[in-house]
């Protein structure tokens, strides 16, 4: 039976000081896609890639710290992806590796994968791939022919491959927009139905996207389908936490719940204007973001502060600078407030109020959403699948 012997170490991570927790590094410039809502789309295909012996360098002067976060480019286009991981595994004693994918590269990903799984048996990665849309929209917004069948195709051959293996979550992530807004329920119930991945995820088009009118959406739409996307959520919750022993289950139910819709919230709060969120935001104090260059910044949205170059690849240095304190003092008097979940999930991690107040009610108020604004055969899916 459960007991507070089995809550504590759960209650003791969520309410602790802040420290020095995530890495975002975008681990190559290079790109096979031409997605209209990229944010980096300007610095996509450079010739400018960290060398292995800076990534060495900087994975060696890295503070210790759990969540290492790559993003690109497409990441499977970086040879020496693997190598790159297993470094910072084994030297920053990472425990979580969140790899974007646009699913076009296949055999690469999965030796990079494999060898990676073998060489990192304590580590757990989240293998993303990007779906935003059924495959016309899917298509049309990445710029890519056929990038929607080819990379349900990938996630059919990785569920083949690695079904069993815990450590490694098969998810999807969609980016709202406005052209995909209105299918994109239908694509969660199609993920659901012929699909065995872990869990699809939701962000809203953020930053400098090369298409603007991708963003044209209000926060009352983005309301009302955020709140038919939670029981995708919650289905997911069940199969995720499914195995745990009831009491341990239920927390964890709750906090994963809690933790989505507080997300939601967030993003509905801040998609039209900044608002401010119910904790501090910790970029630059928890958080580095290194671009492909060596540039870094304390988050994906904010300037480039510094180079890497002028300090060496020394990333304690870069993190204990003038610049960055500066940077971090800077923040709050920005009213910068935006919607990036990482940022959402790394800074709520280090306030009490949000692990102990925040998220469980949010949790009891996503019991309490109704579907009543979806269609009729909307909702006989969400029945027919136990959703609703
Ligand atoms: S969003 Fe990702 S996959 Fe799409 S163009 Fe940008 S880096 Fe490439
Ligand atoms: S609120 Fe958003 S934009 Fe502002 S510093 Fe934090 S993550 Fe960056």
């Amino acid at each position: 039976m459960a007991n507070w012997r089995t809550y504590f170490p759960i209650i003791r991570d969520r309410a602790r000081p802040p420290e020095f927790n995530s890495l975002f590094l975008f681990v190559t410039s290079r790109c096979n896609s031409l997605c209209r809502t990229c944010f980096y789309f300007d610095k996509l295909n450079s010739k400018d890639d960290l060398t292995f012996d800076q990534i060495r360098r900087l994975s060696e002067t890295a503070p210790p710290f759990r969540k290492l976060w790559i993003s690109g480019g497409e990441p499977f286009l970086r040879p020496e992806l693997a190598q790159i991981l297993t470094m910072f595994v084994r030297n920053n004693g990472v425990c979580n590796i969140n790899l974007p994918t646009n699913g076009l590269l296949p055999e690469k990903m999965f030796r990079a994968l494999d060898a990676v799984l073998d060489a990192c048996p304590d580590a757990a990665i989240d293998l993303n791939f990007s779906l935003d849309g059924l495959a016309n929209t899917h298509d049309a917004i990445r710029g890519v022919p056929n990038n929607f069948v080819r990379t349900l195709e990938t996630m059919r051959q990785a569920e083949q491959r690695y079904t069993g293996v815990k450590r490694l979550r098969r998810n999807v992530l969609t980016v709202i927009t406005r052209e995909n807004y209105h299918e994109i329920v239908k694509l969660g119930l199609h993920l659901l139905s012929d699909t065995n991945i872990d869990g699809q995820y939701f962000e809203t088009v953020r930053g400098e996207a090369p298409d603007k009118t991708l963003k044209r959406m209000s926060e009352p739409d983005l309301k009302d389908l955020h709140r038919r996307l939670m029981p995708f959520h919650r289905a997911y919750a069940k199969k995720l936490f499914g195995h745990l022993p009831a009491g341990v289950r239920h927390v964890a139910e709750m906090y994963y719940l809690g933790n989505l819709r507080l997300h939601f919230d967030l993003h509905e709060r801040c998609f039209e204007q900044p608002r401010k969120w119910p904790m501090a935001c910790t970029a630059g104090q928890t958080t580095i973001v290194i671009d492909h260059n060596g540039k870094f910044r304390s988050c994906e949205m904010r300037p480039i502060i510094g180079d890497l170059a002028r300090f060496d690849y020394d990333v304690r240095a870069a993190l204990q600078s003038d610049t960055m304190r500066q940077e971090i003092d800077a923040i709050p008097r920005d009213n910068c407030w935006c919607t990036h979940s990482c940022f959402i999930q790394d800074s709520s991690k280090f306030s009490p109020r949000v692990q102990l107040f925040e998220i469980p009610w949010a949790w009891l108020r996503q019991r309490m959403d109704r579907l009543q604004s979806a269609p009729i055969e909307e909702l006989e899916r969400y029945k027919a699948l136990e959703l609703a």
